[in-house]
């Protein structure tokens, strides 16, 4: 099977989280984390979306991180390589190494600067979230100040990144800021890491009617593996499937995608430790009878139609 991962905090967590210590350069390649190149290259092509987080109490994290990808990629340059168009991913699969793409998750992490989003553009930063949890002076965020929308600084960042070709990601905008956003791109924007809110109630979760926009914008709606934003209790490959037949019921077959928030969180579903099981969700599918050429579309094509071919 093909992969694209649209959402991975294994950037961060390579420096060292909560529950493990920093890995040294070129473990990216085969670590105990949820994602490492060795596992994505068992499949038939792998493409993953590489998030640039973290809290402004680290100071400068878009360089730290930034630096960080750029140690791993010249580590690893026999197995991955750096894209920002669907070409180079189509090549880079071609020559059987991953296809890595970076996005910046929270404005913070730029310091809500506009030299700086110009700056990630120009390094190959590809997505772009305005948000993560905590609210900043663009917006308020679906976790933190959540009835506030973009301010006007808010909306003249997200317009500069689009001026920019950045692909500006949803996922953490509060519910207003959702709708600001919407107005303000023409084209597709995407929720790289977010589930069903009529399946699960959380608000990290996309209402029926921001699925839909998503859609009608031709852009994508990742599953997110965070059992806490799946569903309550036991949570399964089966709680999975649920978010996936709400979205396709939507009309969502070009819309799904796959945005694990491997290595962004502690638990994941029942039997999956990583990317490497990423693949029992699509032999659940499998087993149910759906079209190959629906499950191609859901776990790879999807989220690949959303880049420009070329820059
Ligand atoms: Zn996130």
């Amino acid at each position: 099977m093909k992969l694209f991962d649209g959402h991975c905090d294994t950037i961060l967590t390579l420096l060292g989280g909560p529950h493990s210590g920093p890995k040294p350069v070129g473990a990216l390649y085969e670590n105990d984390l949820h994602v490492d190149l060795k596992r994505g290259l068992e499949l038939d092509a792998y493409a993953q979306t590489f998030a640039l987080f973290g809290v402004k109490e680290m100071g400068d994290v878009f360089s730290l991180l930034y630096s960080r990808f750029e140690k791993e990629l010249e580590a690893n340059e026999a197995h991955m390589t750096f894209c920002r168009t669907r070409s180079q991913a189509e090549a880079a699969a071609k020559a059987h190494k991953a296809a890595a793409f970076l996005s910046v998750e929270g404005a913070e992490v730029l310091g809500c600067r506009t030299d700086k989003l110009e700056e990630a553009a120009e390094k190959g930063v590809r997505a772009f979230g305005i948000c993560w949890n905590r609210a900043n002076e663009l917006t308020g965020t679906n976790a933190e100040d959540p009835d506030r929308g973009l301010s006007g600084k808010g909306r003249d960042y997200v317009s500069l990144a689009l001026e920019l070709g950045l692909i500006v990601d949803v996922s953490h905008l509060s519910d207003p800021g959702f709708w600001d956003v919407e107005k303000l791109c023409k084209g597709p924007f995407v929720a790289t890491h977010s589930n069903a809110r009529a399946i699960h109630p959380h608000p990290r979760n996309l209402t029926d009617d921001m699925f839909r926009a998503i859609r009608d914008h031709g852009g994508t709606a990742g599953l997110n593996l965070y059992t806490a934003f799946l569903g309550e209790e036991r949570v399964t490959v089966e709680t999975c499937l649920r978010h996936i037949d709400h979205f396709l019921d939507l009309g969502g077959e070009k819309t799904l995608a796959i945005g694990g928030d491997l290595d962004g969180c502690d638990t994941l579903p029942e039997g999956i430790h990583g990317i490497s099981e990423v693949r029992l969700i699509r032999e659940a599918l499998e087993q149910r009878g759906y079209e190959q050429t629906l499950l191609d579309d859901i776990f790879y094509n999807n989220l690949m139609q959303v880049l420009p071919l070329q820059d």
